[in-house]
């Protein structure tokens, strides 16, 4: 498989945030997001076998978490099937962050599913496979990254027409992070300030999470591998 980077941090998003955790960072995506922070995977990276894969994740932690991302990591699904099957028979908490667009049938069940659904600002509004609604389990986690109150109101919406709160861990609104931020690790790069959001969210009631990047406020913004 091509992979751009292994290394462990902390966990920056999800309902993990804040754990220590292995990253499989995978190369290429499909999806050009506006926001995005991650076009050093778009290309490079380089070729490596399941079993050395394998051995790096080992190497860095026996157990805990490891999370497979990209990228979009289900480009490569086949690979992508099979190290996650290796590190769940292995013992590891396996997550997948995928953007949602492509079909999550092959993912293993164990692993914990992370997954995007692209807002309008994003440039990429639209490719969420609706089918992968069905593949959703009460463990995974949906992802709205945002910018303004049109992506915020998509993200409401779409929240409740699909009871997404009913079929999944946590529901996750999370403001976008200006993609050349350096230097401060504060809010002042937040494309939409958190408080503006937990506004929102506190005023419709929502019982969704308010998610910060929070490697953007541990490490330098701009540093990558971490
Ligand atoms: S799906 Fe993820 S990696 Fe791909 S362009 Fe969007 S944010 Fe970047």
């Amino acid at each position: 498989m091509q992979v751009t980077e292994i290394y462990r941090s902390i966990q920056g998003e999800s309902s993990y945030a804040g754990l220590p955790c292995i990253f499989v960072r995978l190369t290429g995506c499909n999806l050009r997001c506006a926001w995005c922070d991650s076009e050093y995977t778009f290309q490079g990276g380089r070729r490596m076998g399941l079993e050395e894969v394998d051995a790096e994740v080992r190497c860095l932690a026996s157990s805990g978490l490891v999370e497979i991302t990209g990228g979009e990591p289900l480009l490569q699904v086949r690979e992508a099937v099979l190290l996650m099957q290796r590190l769940l028979a292995l013992g590891y908490t396996v997550l997948l962050e995928t953007s949602g667009e492509r079909p999550l049938a092959n993912v293993p069940p164990a692993v914990i599913k992370i997954v995007d659904v692209k807002c309008p600002h994003s440039g990429e509004s639209g490719t969420f496979r609706e089918q992968n609604l069905e593949a959703l389990t009460a463990q995974d986690e949906v992802k709205f990254v945002l910018v303004d109150r049109e992506d915020y109101e998509f993200a409401r919406n779409f929240t409740q027409q699909h009871q997404l709160t009913m079929r999944v861990r946590s529901v996750i609104f999370s403001p976008a992070f200006r993609r050349d931020a350096s230097g401060a690790r504060d809010t002042s790069h937040c494309l939409l300030d958190p408080q503006q959001l937990a506004q929102w969210i506190l005023a419709d009631g929502l019982d969704v999470r308010l998610g910060l990047q929070i490697h953007k406020f541990i490490w330098e913004p701009s540093m990558k591998g971490v």
